[in-house]
């Protein structure tokens, strides 16, 4: 099946930011990514900014190295590549000075879609905003996309919505959760919201848990310094983590539309009931011979900071009241392997003797690797025996039923940047969103300190502290293995 692509607007979109990592092996390679599907005519300019003094020339060599190197297709076409380019071009430009920005403003055009990603830290979140105002480009119908990490607390989401909130209306604001730009994300709100099938069993009558895995196989890597401030519980369980877990919880929203959406999700978030430190495990990857441990690879021997959690929480509202849902998320697992798991409970009443053993249903969505949903079903084992049961994959893999070549499959990033031109939020985070995000998250964390207690070493390649397996166990259920 070969989707179907709807071009956008002619656009300019400005990366502030352009000759950062970002923008290297994410932005530019999706925005070449839609411009070869067609996504993207040849009147649309993209335009990087940054403080390096470069000419669009050279800008222009930098996104092809980017694209050829980032790209995740078999070859980069070289007439495409030089077509794409030609919508290519760079300014030099200080957030925190006025040179450039005269510039710039002479450079995008009025009256057609304007975005301005803000490809650069938060810090600097602020100059920006107030210098497109400054240069006439914050009109109400620009756009700007922020990345992740929005704050690191709630004081400071709330101080950065703030002053993004004095140059931009919300509708402007475009808070990039790249794992809301994933196919089976959305698929997970097809399967629940276009099917009569699973609707009626969402809820503690019919489901027993819910697990939430985001495993990682690499370590820390070169962003030591600033994952050592962060943590697991910063850096993935408030966002990522948080969003999927909106998505399985919510209600469903009156209409697939921006608002009904984020207003859904934000109803479980303020129903989270915080986590007591009996129900949460964090832990800290050791090393091996291969690998150096979290404390040399960051260069701090007495970190404290968790590079795995895994907890268990409750939602207080009618649909979910007693069911238990498990979030698990760390670095240098076993796999990269993210999956919901949604667990349904056993049958009221088994027909079968016992040789029949206990079965349950399990419906799988799969983000990463080989997007997919399953459900797990019980039927006969075959042969001539008596009745044993055995539990079957009805596999959905997407690449399989959508078309054999996966690089019709947008990556996230692709999706969210077309989003942004076509003005849908969607798929974006609202600010309430985040703060109350960050109102759950951020007792747990001041809990932790208070305590002063470490997070418990794990061996690289495996599934993580025991403690978070006993976790499971004494409610006499267990995680799911971490397989792609
Ligand atoms: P980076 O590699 O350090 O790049 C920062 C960019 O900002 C560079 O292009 C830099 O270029 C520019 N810059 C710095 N100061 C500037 C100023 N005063 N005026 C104009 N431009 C300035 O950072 P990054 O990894 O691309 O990350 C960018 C943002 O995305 C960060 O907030 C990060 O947390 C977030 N993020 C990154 C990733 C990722 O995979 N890299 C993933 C998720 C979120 P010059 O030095 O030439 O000015």
């Amino acid at each position: 099946m070969v989707s179907r692509v709807i071009p956008v607007e002619p656009f300019d979109l400005v990366i502030i930011g352009g000759t950062g990592d970002l923008a290297r092996r994410k932005i530019l390679p999706a925005l070449y990514q839609r411009f070869v599907a067609g996504q993207i005519g040849k009147e649309s300019q993209i335009i990087g900014a940054a403080r390096s003094e470069m000419e669009t020339e050279s800008y222009r060599s930098f996104a092809a190295e980017a694209i050829r190197e980032f790209t995740d297709t078999d070859e980069v076409k070289p007439r495409k590549l030089a077509a794409f380019l030609k919508l290519v071009s760079y300014v030099t430009l200080d957030a925190k000075g006025e040179a450039g920005w005269k510039t710039l403003s002479g450079m995008v055009q009025e009256n057609r879609i304007r975005a301005f990603y803000f490809s650069v830290g938060p810090s600097l979140f602020g100059d920006l905003a107030k210098r497109l105002q400054k240069y006439g480009m914050a009109e109400d119908d620009c756009r700007i996309v922020v990345e992740k990490p929005f704050g690191r607390d709630l004081a400071t989401a709330k101080e950065l919505n703030r002053i993004l909130a004095r140059h931009f209306d919300e509708s402007q604001i475009y808070r990039i959760d790249h794992y809301l730009g994933k196919e089976t994300v959305q698929n997970l709100m097809a399967v629940r919201f276009g099917n009569m099938l699973f609707e009626p069993l969402w809820n503690s009558q019919y489901v027993d848990h819910i697990q939430i895995t985001v495993a990682e196989s690499v370590g820390v890597g070169g962003r030591g310094g600033y994952y050592d401030r962060a943590g697991a519980m910063r850096d993935m369980v408030q966002n990522h983590l948080m969003q999927l877990f909106c998505l399985i919880a919510m209600e469903p929203p009156a209409k697939f539309e921006p608002d009904s959406v984020r207003d859904e999700k934000l109803k479980v978030i303020r129903a989270l009931e915080h986590v007591k430190p009996e129900n949460i495990v964090r832990g800290q990857y050791d090393g091996d011979g291969q690998n150096p441990g979290y404390r040399n690879e960051v260069e701090n021997r007495d970190s404290t900071t968790e590079t795995f959690v895994a907890l268990k929480a409750h939602i207080s509202n009618w649909r979910w009241a007693g069911t238990p849902f498990y979030l698990r998320t760390g670095k240098r697992l076993r796999d990269r392997a993210s999956e919901i798991a949604v667990v349904f409970k056993d049958a009221p009443h088994s027909i079968f003797d016992e040789d029949a053993g206990r079965h349950h249903n399990i419906l799988t969505i799969r983000l990463q690797p080989n997007e997919g949903i399953e459900l797990g079903v019980t039927i006969k084992e075959p042969g001539p025996g008596g009745m044993r049961l055995v539990d079957v994959p009805l596999d959905m893999s997407f690449a399989e039923v959508l078309g054999p070549d996966e690089a019709d499959f947008p990556d996230a990033y692709e999706r969210l940047i077309m989003d942004v031109i076509r003005g849908n939020q969607t798929l974006f985070m609202r600010g309430d969103e985040v703060e109350a995000a960050w109102a759950w998250t951020d007792p747990i964390i001041a809990e932790w300190q208070a305590a002063g207690t470490e997070p418990e070493p794990y061996d690289p390649g495996g599934s993580g502290p025991e403690e978070a397996l006993f976790l499971m166990h004494r409610d006499g259920r267990r995680w799911r293995e971490i397989k792609p």
